[in-house]
C-alpha cells in the first residue's frame, strides 16, 4: 500500500496546511500528531490525496492518526469562513475550538456511562448455577427489563448494577461476550437545582413570537425585545419545547456568562428535563469539558448552553441558535482569533438554513439596525433583515416598572460616595425589612493612592495605569497587568506618612455602609469576592431568603438574577462613562442601567432605582426614565451614522506592541502606507496611542481602518495581510488584527 499525503492544519501561525505521509487508517477531521521544527504537535488532517509537492525525501511521515473525527463537514466549513473572515491561520481557528483535552497529544479517553439491558436472545438457563455473581446481575437487568416492559430505555447504569454487586462489570462482559446484553450511553443530566416546574400559560405577545418564529423556515434572525421581567426565557423555553420534538433535534444556548446566571441554567433544567442538557463554559473541569463536548458532537445532548466559545461546538442536529443578552460585549473574544460569536452563530445560522433568536432588553445598535425598517439610517441592502418581537409587558402582570430618578449631586451633595437622599432610601427600605442594591462598577478599596503633600499617586510600573488599593489585603493592584505590591506606609516620593486613598470601589462602599447601618446584613459582590459559582450562589440563596439586608456590587450583580425582595438600586457613579472617548460608552452604559434596574421591583413591590449624578439632564437619564430604548438608540444610530461610524461603517484595527516604541511605530507605518497603496475605499487613519500606552511593559498603539461595507474591508485585508505577513517588521513587534473591534 503505497502512503496517503495527509494535509494538515497546525496550531502554529502560517496561514498553510503541512503535508506528511501516512500508511493506514485516516480520516479527514481527525486529529494526527506530527513532527514539526522539531517538536510533536496535534493538527487536523483536512485532506487525504495521493500527491504532495514536497520531494519524497522531505516529506515527513506522521507520527499517530487518531480514531476519533472532531469536526464534520459543517464544523469545517464554518471554522473555514472565521478563519478567512477574521484573517487567522486556519489551524489555530481549528485548534483553538478544540476543548484543551483534544489539543493534547493523547487520546481523547472520557468514561462514558452506559445503560445496559437484556436483549430477547437472553436465555438465563444457560448460566451455571455456581456463577452467583453472574445470576444476580443478569436476574437483576431481567427484572428491570420486566419492570419496564421491553420499553426503551429500560436496563441499569452503573450505580445499580455496583449496588447488587461489586463485581458487576465482569458479570457485563460475560454477558455481553454471549451476546445478550445491549448497552446504550447515557448523557450525565444532573438534576434540576430548583424544581419549579409550573408552565405559566403565555401571553399575546409571547404567544405570538413563539408562532412566529415556528412559522418561519430555513434561515431567518429574530430578535426578541423586551425588558428584564418581560417573559423571554419563557419564550426560549416554550419554543424550545416545540423545536425539540423534532426527532434527534439539538439546540444552542449562547449566553454571556454562566457562572453569574445558575438561575437560567436550573430553569432550562427543570422545564426541559425531558432533554439532555451540558454547560460549556471555564468552570468546567477539564475533564468535564471534554465530555460535554463530545456528547454534544455525538448528537446525544439536545440542549447546550454554554459562553462564547461553544459557538463552534459540533452539533450534527442543530436545529435552533437562541442568544441570550445578544448585546454583551463578553460575546467578542479578546484574544488569539477576536471573533464575535453573536457574529459567528449567525453565520452558522445561515450556512445550516436555521433560525436564530437574540433576545435583549438593549439590543446592539448593530442589531437593533437589522431589526427596524423604519429608520432614517438604513440602507436599502440592510432593511429589516430581522423580524423584530417586542414584548413590551412585564410577563408577570402584578409586577410593576421601576421608577427611574436622578439624583443632582450638585444639590444633595455625597459624603463618602453617598447622597443623603439615597441614604435616607436605603434606612426606608431597612424599616420595610425591603432589601437595597447599590452598583458600582469598581472593584477594590478605591482607585487612587494620593499624596498631599507631593501629588504623588500609586503608578503601575509596567503600565500606564493607576494602582487600585485593596485595604482588605493591604495591598495595591493593577486591574490591567496583575501586578501587586504592599501598600506603602509613607509617600513613597517624600516619606509623608500620610496617604489617602481618594475615590470610591466596592470595598470602601462597603465599609461606609457598615458604619451607617451597624445592624444590616451588607454582602459585597465582586470578582474579588466571588471567586467561584458556589460563592455566588450561596449568597443568591442568602438573598432570595432575606439574609441580606444590602448588596454591593459590579456589573456582576447586574445580570439576570431574580431578587424578589429587592426594590431599591442605587446607582453610585456613572459620570466618568457619560463622557468617555470610547464612542459606544453611552450604548454601554445606557444597556447597565437597563439591566441593573431590571433588579428592582420584580415581585409585587414597586422598585426605585436612585442614580447619582452631575448631569442629571443628560438625554440617556431622560430615555432610561421612561424606559424608552427605542427612542435612545435611533438617536444613538443618527449619531453614528453622523459620524460614519459603526454600525454604519466597518471598523478593523491593526494593534502592535513592542518594548521598543520605535519598532511599533515603524511597523504600523509601513502597514499604513502598504494599505494606502491597495485601496480607495477604505479609509487608512494615522497610527495612534490608545488611552493604555503602555501595558505589562509593552509600547503600544494602533491603525484604524474604517471601510464603508465589510466586502470592502475584506476586499482590502485579503491583499494587505499577506504583505504585512511577509514584512520582517512583523517578527519583531506582537501584532493582531481586530476586526469589528469593540474597544479601542
Ligand atoms: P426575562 O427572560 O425577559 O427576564 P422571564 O422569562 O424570566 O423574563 O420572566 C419573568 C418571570 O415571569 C419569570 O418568573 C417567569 O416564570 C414569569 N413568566 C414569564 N412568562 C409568564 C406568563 N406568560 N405568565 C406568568 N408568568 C410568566
Ligand atoms: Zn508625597
Ligand atoms: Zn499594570
Amino acid at each position: 500500500m503505497s502512503p496517503q499525503i495527509l494535509k494538515i492544519a497546525l496550531d502554529v501561525p502560517l496561514d498553510r496546511l503541512f503535508d506528511y505521509s501516512y500508511v493506514g487508517k485516516a480520516q479527514v477531521g481527525a486529529r494526527a500528531v506530527v513532527s514539526f521544527a522539531g517538536r510533536n504537535l496535534v493538527g487536523i488532517i483536512i485532506q487525504i490525496v495521493d500527491f504532495s509537492e514536497v520531494p519524497p525525501d522531505k516529506l515527513k511521515p506522521a507520527i499517530h492518526v487518531f480514531d476519533d473525527v472532531v469536526f464534520g463537514a459543517a464544523d469545517f466549513k464554518l471554522l473555514q469562513f472565521c478563519a478567512d473572515y477574521y484573517h487567522y491561520p486556519l489551524g489555530q481557528t481549528l485548534i483553538a475550538a478544540l476543548p484543551l483535552r483534544l489539543r493534547q497529544i493523547k487520546p481523547a479517553v472520557t468514561r462514558k456511562n452506559f445503560v445496559y439491558a437484556l436483549n430477547s436472545s437472553a436465555n438465563l438457563d444457560e448460566i451455571p448455577k455456581k456463577q452467583a455473581v453472574l445470576h444476580k446481575i443478569a436476574h437483576a437487568l431481567l427484572q428491570s427489563t420486566l419492570e419496564a416492559n421491553y420499553h426503551a430505555g429500560a436496563g441499569l447504569g452503573a450505580d445499580s448494577l455496583a449496588a447488587t454487586s461489586s463485581g458487576w462489570r465482569k458479570a457485563i462482559l460475560a454477558l455481553q461476550e454471549k451476546g445478550w446484553i445491549t448497552q446504550t450511553e447515557v448523557v450525565a443530566v444532573k438534576p434540576s437545582l430548583r424544581s419549579s416546574n409550573v408552565e405559566p400559560s403565555l401571553n399575546s405577545e409571547q404567544q405570538h413570537a413563539i408562532a412566529a418564529i415556528l412559522s418561519s423556515s430555513g434561515f431567518k434572525p429574530w430578535l426578541l425585545h423586551g425588558i428584564t421581567g418581560s417573559g423571554k426565557t419563557e419564550v426560549y423555553i416554550q419554543l424550545l419545547q416545540k423545536v425539540l420534538a423534532q426527532k434527534d433535534a439539538q439546540a444552542l444556548i449562547l449566553v454571556p456568562e454562566i457562572n453569574l446566571t445558575p438561575q437560567l441554567e436550573a430553569r432550562f433544567r427543570s422545564r426541559l428535563s425531558q432533554y439532555p442538557l451540558v454547560t460549556l463554559h471555564s468552570n468546567l473541569s477539564e475533564s468535564e469539558r471534554l465530555q460535554h463536548w463530545q456528547v454534544a458532537s455525538t448528537g446525544a445532548a439536545k440542549i447546550v448552553i454554554g459562553t462564547r466559545l461553544s459557538v463552534f461546538t459540533p452539533l450534527p442536529n442543530l436545529k435552533m441558535i437562541i442568544i441570550d443578552e445578544e448585546h454583551d460585549s463578553s460575546y467578542k473574544q479578546q484574544d488569539g482569533m477576536r471573533y464575535h460569536a453573536r457574529d459567528v452563530a449567525m453565520v452558522r445560522a445561515k450556512q445550516l438554513n436555521i433560525p436564530i433568536v437574540m433576545g435583549s432588553a438593549t439590543p446592539s445598535l448593530e442589531t437593533w439596525r437589522l431589526s427596524n425598517s423604519t429608520l432614517a439610517t438604513q440602507t436599502q441592502a440592510s432593511k429589516a433583515q430581522y423580524g423584530l418581537l417586542s414584548l413590551k409587558a412585564r410577563a408577570v402582570v402584578s409586577a410593576q416598572l421601576p421608577k427611574i430618578h436622578t439624583i443632582d449631586i450638585a444639590k444633595s451633595p455625597t459624603e463618602n460616595g453617598l447622597s443623603p437622599i439615597l441614604i435616607n432610601a436605603m434606612r426606608e427600605r431597612l424599616k420595610r425589612d425591603e432589601q437595597s442594591l447599590l452598583f458600582i462598577n469598581r472593584r477594590g478599596y478605591a482607585p487612587v493612592m494620593h499624596c498631599n503633600a507631593c501629588l504623588w499617586v500609586a503608578p503601575c510600573m509596567r503600565c500606564s495605569a493607576r494602582l487600585v488599593v485593596h485595604l482588605s489585603q493591604k495591598r495595591l493592584k493593577c486591574h490591567h497587568c496583575g501586578h501587586e505590591q504592599k501598600l506603602p506606609l509613607q509617600c513613597p516620593s517624600c516619606g509623608n506618612p500620610d496617604l489617602h486613598s481618594i475615590g470610591h470601589a466596592t470595598q470602601r462602599l462597603e465599609q461606609t455602609l457598615n458604619d451607617l447601618f451597624p445592624h444590616a446584613n451588607i454582602a459585597r459582590v465582586d470578582r474579588d469576592s466571588m471567586r467561584n459559582k458556589e460563592a455566588l450562589t450561596d449568597l443568591l440563596t442568602k438573598v432570595q431568603n432575606k439574609e441580606i439586608d444590602i448588596l454591593v456590587g459590579t456589573q456582576m450583580l447586574a445580570k439576570g438574577h431574580d431578587f424578589p425582595h429587592l426594590t431599591l438600586v442605587g446607582v453610585i457613579d456613572t459620570d466618568t462613562a457619560l463622557f468617555s472617548p470610547d464612542f459606544r460608552a453611552s450604548e454601554r452604559l445606557f444597556s447597565q442601567l437597563m439591566q441593573v434596574s431590571g433588579r428592582a421591583g420584580r415581585a409585587e413591590i414597586a422598585g426605585e432605582v436612585l442614580i447619582q449624578t452631575a448631569f442629571p439632564h443628560h438625554a440617556l437619564f431622560d430615555a432610561l426614565k421612561s424606559q424608552d430604548y427605542a427612542t435612545y438608540a435611533n438617536a444613538l444610530l443618527n449619531e453614528r451614522a453622523a459620524m460614519q461610524f459603526p454600525p454604519i461603517s466597518y471598523f478593523a484595527l491593526l494593534k502592535a506592541e513592542a518594548s521598543d516604541y520605535g519598532l511599533v511605530s515603524q511597523f504600523l507605518t509601513f502597514a499604513a502606507n502598504a494599505a494606502r497603496h491597495l485601496t480607495q475605499e477604505v479609509t487608512i487613519y494615522d497610527a495612534v496611542r490608545p488611552q493604555m500606552e503602555r501595558l505589562k511593559n509593552m509600547e503600544r498603539a494602533h491603525l484604524m481602518l474604517q471601510a464603508p461595507t465589510r466586502q470592502a474591508l475584506q476586499r482590502l485585508l485579503k491583499i494587505w495581510m499577506p504583505q504585512i505577513r511577509a514584512e520582517k517588521l512583523s517578527n519583531k513587534v506582537r501584532w493582531a488584527l481586530d476586526i469589528d473591534p469593540l474597544e479601542f
